[in-house]
């Protein structure tokens, strides 16, 4: 049994975890912290620091190929590893994905529209040239997620202050669009530059966390396809080898504008697992392993809601179980839990999909879902 190595023990890398083994791999997973979602069901585990040395060597000894499900692992570790494995993602697709500002910057590069953007290093930065991109978002150029290290400003009075709130590290002042819909695209890409597109998802959030996926997306056909090509390009530019997801902002009067790009397997595309022929995991192991890439067909319409670590709490603040049964006598769900020792507000737990024949069922049964769980409406 050849090993895939995996660096991460987040719920992506237990999913990447499962899809290899029952495509016949070992899965070794390099994590800092001992059972983790991946860990506890990989066939062995190294307790490491990404950067440890040591358990980079025990990976590149054991392993036909590593791969990473954590966004901001050390592009380092990965350029490491490549010197005696092969890696994918690389370092450099990885590297860019890390950084808002240059991620932007590749991406118009491919002739894709981002958002109108500018890059604030330091407080000199903010003038009066930046009032075009008024009312508009603050972000951290790294390491923000679900919607973490951002803040809406309408001054530039508001985006110093929201400098200093965010500890003036580098940031990207973007103006905020008028988003008609918020769609990803996954894109699986091997290693002799073949592509495969999953069907486009539309998402809606809660708080700044996805909460709900529609696959397929309610947008028209041709937008769909310049989505999917789009997603393409930016992955050929990028020589990208692996599963990237490419999110999209639908923008009134401007079409599809790119958001970010993820270069991983992503929340939006875990309805892959139960509704498509290959799920995003199994694509990442495929392309690992050096193996042809899966079919994307999409065989059902799916739906797919997020279960955050609120679901866990009474509005009194007591932990509970939620109600599992009543959900899983719905003929249409799918449930995914994490195996996380501890649920916390805000925390992705599981996911549920509900694949149905028809589209309208499986909005139908989610709202069910949502009513036996207490989940509240999306925000957008
Ligand atoms: P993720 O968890 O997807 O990685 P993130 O923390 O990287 O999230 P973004 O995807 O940049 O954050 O933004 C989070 C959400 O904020 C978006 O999904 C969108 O709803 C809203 N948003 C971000 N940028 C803009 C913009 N320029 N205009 C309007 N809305 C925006
Ligand atoms: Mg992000
Ligand atoms: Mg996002």
């Amino acid at each position: 049994n050849q090993w895939l190595g995996l660096l991460g023990g987040g719920q992506l890398g237990r999913m990447f975890c499962m899809a290899a083994q029952s495509l016949g791999f070992r899965v070794l997973v390099l994590d800092p912290a001992a059972n983790g979602p991946a860990g506890s069901v990989a066939d062995d585990q190294v307790l490491a620091d990404y950067m440890d040395d040591e358990g980079l060597a025990q990976l590149a000894a054991r392993c036909v190929g590593v791969t990473t499900e954590f966004e901001n692992v050390p592009a380092l570790a990965l350029d490491t590893l490549s010197k005696s494995i092969p890696v994918s993602p690389s370092a450099f697709s990885v590297g860019i994905a890390q950084n808002r500002i240059d991620e932007k910057a590749y991406i118009q590069k491919c002739g894709v529209p981002v958002a109108p953007h500018a890059a604030i290093r330091q407080t000199a930065d903010i003038s009066i040239a930046l009032e075009p991109l008024l009312p508009g978002i603050l972000k951290t150029a790294r390491l923000g997620y679900d919607g973490k290290g951002q803040v809406r400003v309408k001054s530039l009075d508001e985006v110093q202050k929201a400098f200093v709130e965010l500890g003036q590290v580098e940031c990207v002042l973007e103006q905020r669009l008028p988003l008609l819909k918020e769609v990803s695209v996954i894109v699986a890409r091997d290693s002799m530059g073949e592509c495969a597109t999953f069907p486009v998802a539309e998402n809606h959030h809660r708080k700044g966390i996805l909460a709900t996926t529609v696959v397929p997306a309610r947008i028209d056909e041709s937008m769909g396809a310049q989505a999917r090509a789009n997603a393409i390009a930016i992955a050929g530019a990028l020589d990208y080898v692996g599963v990237l997801c490419v999110e999209f902002f639908v923008v009134d009067g401007m079409g599809l504008v790119v958001n970010e790009i993820a270069p991983r397997p992503h929340n939006s595309g875990h309805y892959s697992i139960d509704a498509c022929v290959t799920s995003q995991f199994e694509q990442q192991a495929r392309i690992l392993a050096k193996l042809p890439l899966g079919s994307t067909r999409q065989h059902s319409p799916a739906v797919m809601v997020n279960l955050l670590g609120d679901l866990w709490f009474t509005p009194e603040g007591e932990e509970r179980e939620p109600n599992w049964p009543a959900v899983l006598a719905l003929p249409e769900v799918k449930l995914h839990l994490y195996g996380k020792e501890q649920a916390r507000v805000g925390r992705k737990m599981g996911h549920i999909t509900i694949v149905a024949a028809e589209l309208e069922r499986a909005l139908e049964v989610a709202q069910m879902v949502r009513d036996i769980l207490g989940i509240g409406q999306d925000d957008d």
